[in-house]
């Protein structure tokens, strides 16, 4: 398969020659035509570091927003802010070649004013802050608006004390069509349980 034949918006294949991908990973030449799909689907992905997952999500949430809408429409959560950051630089490069395209970063330290609905398309940061914004004091975006959420490192997301409840109630918040995307290095019972319990009806990719 080629980027070509996945039918993505040309910004984002200018987006990805710029970034040096020629061809697409095994992760994203199986995951990118179903989540690209109409109606989206959802996805429960095994897959590590290195196979490109970073790129199959960004590509994903890059291509079902809209950015002449001034507010936020794709989520991601990462585990840490170190890890949201690179998530942030994939998605910032991916996406080089979108008009108007702005991404907020909710990690702690990062201030919103309150209800003052943000104009950023994508959010990408660590479960406690994101929950922050999005809650009744900050009020700085709708969970209800998003059409496009991801959970990236659900393995260890769940080993923190406290993440697997903020992601959960976080999910709660979504609207009955949000897709929602979820990776993990590990495949064991404890992620498969959580994983069930926040994607409704989805395809599964193991690598
Ligand atoms: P990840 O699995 O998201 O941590 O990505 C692993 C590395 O592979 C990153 O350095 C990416 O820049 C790179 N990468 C992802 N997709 C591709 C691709 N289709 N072609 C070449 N490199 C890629």
């Amino acid at each position: 398969k080629r980027f070509e034949d996945l039918n993505l918006k040309q910004e984002l294949l200018q987006g990805l020659y710029a970034m040096g991908f020629t061809k697409p990973s095994k992760i994203q030449e199986t995951a990118l035509p179903n989540l690209l799909s109409n109606p989206p689907q959802n996805l429960i992905a095994q897959s590590q570091s290195g196979t490109g997952k970073t790129a199959a999500f960004s590509l994903a949430m890059l291509s079902r927003i809209d950015t002449n809408l001034l507010y936020p429409q794709a989520l991601c959560l990462a585990p840490t802010m170190e890890l949201a950051a690179q998530i942030t630089d994939v998605v910032r490069q991916m996406g080089q070649y979108m008009k108007n395209l702005k991404i907020a970063s909710a990690i702690r330290g990062n201030m919103v004013p309150r209800n003052v609905e943000l104009k950023e398309q994508v959010i990408i940061g660590t479960p406690g802050t994101v929950f922050d914004w999005s809650s009744p004091r900050i009020n700085a975006f709708s969970l209800k608006k998003l059409r496009v959420f991801v959970l990236d490192e659900a393995d260890v997301m769940i080993d923190q004390q406290g993440h697997q409840d903020i992601c959960i109630r976080i999910v709660r918040g979504l609207p009955k069509d949000c897709q929602i995307m979820l990776f993990s290095a590990t495949y064991k019972n404890p992620v498969i349980e959580f994983a069930k319990k926040i994607v409704g009806n989805p395809i599964i990719i193991r690598l």
